[in-house]
């Protein structure tokens, strides 16, 4: 059932300081509207509980993507049109922009940002299994001052984070991935395009001259209440040589760890076997 308009107020604060101001009580009476593209959704179908939203769509200093000579910083604000844009990402981390290729379409594209689908913790949202293999952090600043949080520490539960009542999510560090980093990303759904994700898969490795493998990170989004690494498939792969033996030890590694969820969408039957092939998929590309 749609919501009832004159219900809800929608003001818009001036400048960051005065949006903190409204968030400093740490009641969690106003709440962040920032695109509105998860948030009309539950308002259109009348489940949106809370009443007071303050647009952060217009401040600037949750705006922009800065380059630093061993990270990538940015706002909370930048819209998947913006990722998608952005030379330095797409140069270096292909992975979130194709997630954001990948969310929606292009209204949705032009509206829905990168904070607020990390702050939505949907275990389904697309970014997420790419920023944790590409080890973000992001910052949380409040009247009290600001803090950085490292990404994998970020999402505690289905739907529950580490960001206080009083805090907004004001900005994504990405570290730049070493020369010999190799990535590959895949969103499965039901169909290609504008589909929620049924396993939503990200993997980074470095790669050696000889082919043997250092760093290894393997993240799958949709599978679990939270985005999750898998640390025990990682460190079979860490320090060989990618050949068919590898592959197939690395695939029983992650059946025995990685026990993905039942739900609406899709079965664990299901989700299992496709995880497992796009871990295929990716170390097969790995091959020298
Ligand atoms: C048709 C459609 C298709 C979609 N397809 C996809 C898809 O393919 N993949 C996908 O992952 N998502 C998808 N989404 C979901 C949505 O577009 C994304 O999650 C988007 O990134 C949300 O960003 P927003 O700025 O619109 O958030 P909003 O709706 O403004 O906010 C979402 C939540 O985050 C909070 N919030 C927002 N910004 C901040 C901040 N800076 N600090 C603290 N809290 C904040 C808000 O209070 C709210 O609780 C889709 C949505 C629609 C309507």
């Amino acid at each position: 059932m749609r919501a009832y308009l004159p219900a809800y107020q929608l003001i818009v604060p001036r400048d960051l300081d005065e949006a903190l101001g409204l968030l400093a009580d740490g009641q969690g009476e106003w709440r962040p509207f920032a695109g509105g593209t998860d948030l009309m959704v539950l308002f259109e179908a009348g489940r949106l509980a809370h009443r007071k939203f303050f647009s952060i769509f217009g401040l600037k200093e949750l705006r922009g993507i800065e380059e630093a000579d061993g990270s990538v910083t940015l706002g909370a604000l930048t819209t998947y049109a913006e990722v998608r844009r952005s030379e330095v990402l797409r140069r270096e981390f292909p992975m979130l922009c194709q997630a954001a290729a990948e969310t929606g379409g292009l209204a949705i594209q032009n509206r829905g940002t990168l904070g607020g689908n990390i702050a939505n913790a949907s275990p389904a949202a697309d970014s997420p299994p790419a920023l944790l293999a590409y080890d973000a952090e992001v910052e949380l600043v409040s009247r009290g001052g600001a803090r950085w949080v490292a990404y994998k520490d970020f999402h505690t539960g289905y739907k529950q984070t580490v960001m206080r009542a009083d805090e907004l999510l004001s900005r994504i560090r990405l570290p730049r991935p070493s020369q010999s980093a190799r990535q590959f990303s895949r969103k499965v759904g039901t169909r290609r395009a504008q589909a929620i994700s049924k396993v939503c898969f990200a993997g980074l490795a470095e790669v050696d001259d000889e082919g043997m493998l250092g760093e290894v990170r393997l993240v799958y989004g949709s599978v679990a209440p939270t985005v999750v690494r898998c640390p025990r498939t990682e460190a079979v792969l860490r320090g060989q040589t990618v050949d068919d033996a590898l592959v197939a030890a690395a695939r029983a590694e992650l059946s025995r760890e990685l026990a993905p969820i039942d739900d609406v969408r899709s079965t664990a039957r299901y989700r299992l076997r496709v995880a497992e092939n796009l871990l295929g998929e990716f170390l097969s590309g790995l091959r020298s």
